[in-house]
């Protein structure tokens, strides 16, 4: 089990070093990302602005270690409202990709993950055309 209790300053410094991530320090978490985001709006344990509120506070095993992460539909909703241009989304795709560098999660997620997306849209495509061909 890992410890989540410490906290590393350097967190938001580590993801600001990574492409995509140059904006985090931006953040003064109004939380339009939340308001605005198609995730957030059916399931209330994902929420952009806690996760940016904890990634500045240093809380980094705690946020590498939340499931919620992979949640993200990558749709920019958020990086379209973002009145500091944080660009969420592209924070979203950092902290995966260090949740696996440092073994928070497994490197085959994103495949699965990306398989369930595909799955999904075959599905509204397939059921759509049931409904409308009668
Ligand atoms: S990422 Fe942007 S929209 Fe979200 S809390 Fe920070 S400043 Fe606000
Ligand atoms: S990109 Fe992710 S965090 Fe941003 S609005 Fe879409 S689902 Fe929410």
């Amino acid at each position: 089990m890992r410890e989540v209790n410490s906290l590393d300053a350097d967190f938001k410094n580590l993801i600001a070093s990574k492409p995509g991530g140059e904006r985090v320090k931006n953040c003064f978490l109004c939380g339009t990302c939340t308001a605005g985001c198609p995730v957030s709006s059916l399931d209330s344990a994902y929420n952009p602005r806690e996760i940016m509120s904890k990634i500045l506070l240093g809380m980094k095993e705690e946020v590498l270690s939340s499931p919620e992460i992979w949640q993200c539909q990558q749709c920019h909703t958020c990086v379209a409202h973002c009145p500091q241009d944080v660009r969420f989304a592209d924070i979203v795709r950092v902290l995966r990709q260090i949740m696996i560098e440092e073994g928070f999660a497994d490197k085959e997620l994103p495949e699965k993950i990306e398989k369930i997306d595909t799955d999904l849209k075959n599905m509204r495509i397939e059921r759509i055309r049931k409904i409308t061909l009668g």
